[in-house]
């Protein structure tokens, strides 16, 4: 088994990784609230934990990899009561079920994640199917004295958790004297609170929530904080591995999660917290407001100011890949025009490679070529650095390139070397980056599938508003490729000439 090094949130240090058990390892994911398109920056989070999770995999681990779906309690603004749950405010505004919104988002974001080539979870549990699991832990909370009740709606008591001396603002860096004197003037409504700092485990419903269950405390829906604590615990224990997300997310999402976990049974959930970092854009925060962004589709298709053209998903993935998952990625034209070089002269390499052979038992390079190889395995060891590994396959590609030329002689490699090299150059590209060559993306592939309906979804949408533009050109842009759409009354069906 390698040794793996990562950074831990909660500790602030490298460590060797240990698991709970040996072999196993059970890893955590805060996944996307499925009320509009998936973000960016998520998609980002969520690249950056297959790599970790296909490393894992790869190092021999049988791993159990949870990544959950939000579909109730996540409030607008993140704040409790007064404000709105974000799926249930999209359903009224658009006259639908709450659960016609979550299908709609949850289709398009597992259509992002096949795009990306990200490997599904072992288990993608939701909220809302996990109702009476949260209930329970209420229950455990407030049997420990953690929580009370006020107007129907239970509250964790932060005050009384903090003066046990157990663990609040560990891990987000937050000074507990700060938490508890936060200004009450930014939060609306929160009389029911003994202290600004506690926040909701059970919200009582007012008339317009579309989403509500029935409790003893009353007709409500479950805090935000609290699903990842229930499933994390349900379906990985009471103390687990790792548990990753968004560096948004350490406050307060991961922060009640911890104590959550500690005051239903006082264990804290993981042992590692791993965050991904910030995804920029033109070296500032992606922000809507200022017009500073981009979506992933916008991307795919370049129609953005921000680009001169689209790229590819695998394109994408190995820009983001060029990044550590904790330091920030900037976004920018340029950037991508050089992530589309790379990856390309990667795959070029890989070609190459596959295509050498030789007659040589042994040669001068190989134990440089050992020693590039294992370079691979030493830097995803170092808490999965992939811009690192990246750039030692990009070494062993230039001697690679060397002897598919032949400024290097196929005598200087010996056979049992260059086949070792094959499968690890393979292993690595692939398997634990999860980079695929564009032709594997030809036929009737997952990726072109998944890019299709992508593409078609959005013709429908164009169409549905009327914009006859884009649908037009969608169509007329296929045709140039040879793909004809077929449109029918139950949906559009695509052939290649
Ligand atoms: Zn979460």
């Amino acid at each position: 088994m390698q040794a793996i090094h990562v950074q831990n949130s909660l500790t602030r240090q490298k460590e060797l990784f240990k698991p709970i058990e040996e072999g196993y390892v059970g890893l955590y994911v805060c996944g996307p609230t499925v009320y509009s398109d998936v973000h960016l920056g998520n998609c980002r989070t969520f690249v950056s934990f297959d790599v970790i999770y296909r490393y894992l995999r790869f190092a021999g681990y049988k791993v159990r990899y949870i990544r959950n779906i939000t579909d109730v309690g996540h409030l607008e603004g993140d704040a409790d009561s007064d404000a709105e749950d974000k799926i249930s405010k999209k359903a009224r505004l658009e006259k639908l079920e709450p659960m016609e919104v979550v299908q709609h988002y949850t289709l398009g974001f597992h259509d992002m994640m096949q795009l990306f080539n990200t490997l599904p979870p072992s288990i993608e549990p939701r909220a809302t199917g996990h109702i009476i699991e949260q209930i329970e832990m209420i229950d455990q909370i407030l049997a420990n004295g953690y929580a009370y009740e006020a107007n129907g709606s239970v509250y964790f008591d932060t005050p009384k958790y903090i003066a046990e001396g157990k663990p609040y603002g560990t891990l987000s860096g937050r000074v507990v004297e700060d938490l508890l004197q936060e200004s009450r003037t930014n939060l609306k409504n929160q009389d029911e609170k003994r202290s600004p700092s506690d926040f909701a485990l059970w919200i009582k419903a007012d008339e317009r929530h579309l989403m509500r269950w029935p409790s003893k405390w009353s007709i409500g829906f479950p805090g935000w904080h609290l699903e990842c604590s229930a499933m994390s615990r349900k379906y990985l224990g009471a103390e687990f591995d790792i548990h990753g997300g968004g560096n948004d997310l350490k406050f307060p999402h991961h922060e009640n999660e911890i104590a959550q976990n500690v005051g239903a049974c006082s264990h804290g959930g993981a042992r590692y917290w791993l965050h991904t970092n910030m995804l920029l854009m033109n070296g500032r925060k992606m922000s809507k407001s200022d017009g500073n962004t981009i979506t992933p589709l916008q991307l795919l298709t370049g129609e953005s100011e921000h680009v001169s053209k689209g790229f590819s998903p695998m394109v994408i993935r190995f820009f983001i890949l060029q990044a550590h998952y904790s330091s920030t990625l900037d976004l920018t034209d340029d950037g991508l025009i050089a992530a589309e070089k790379g990856y390309h002269r990667l795959m070029e390499a890989q070609r190459n490679l596959l295509a050498l052979s030789t007659t040589a038992t042994s040669g001068a390079l190989d134990v440089e070529i050992e020693d590039g190889i294992s370079k691979l395995y030493e830097h995803m060891n170092d808490d999965f650095n992939t811009p690192r590994t990246l750039a030692a396959l990009f070494d062993l590609s230039s001697k690679i390139n060397g002897l598919a030329g032949g400024q290097i002689g196929l005598d200087k490699i010996g056979a049992a070397v260059l086949d070792r090299l094959k499968t690890e150059f393979v292993s690595f590209t692939q398997e634990v980056l999860g980079l695929l060559p564009t032709e594997s993306a030809g036929g009737n592939s997952a990726v072109l599938e998944g890019l299709m309906s992508l593409i078609l979804d959005i013709r429908k949408q164009a169409r549905n508003d009327k914009n006859w533009n884009t649908a037009d050109k969608i169509r007329d842009t296929l045709a140039e490729l040879d793909v004809e759409v077929k449109d029918a009354k139950d949906g559009s069906t695509w052939t290649i000439k």
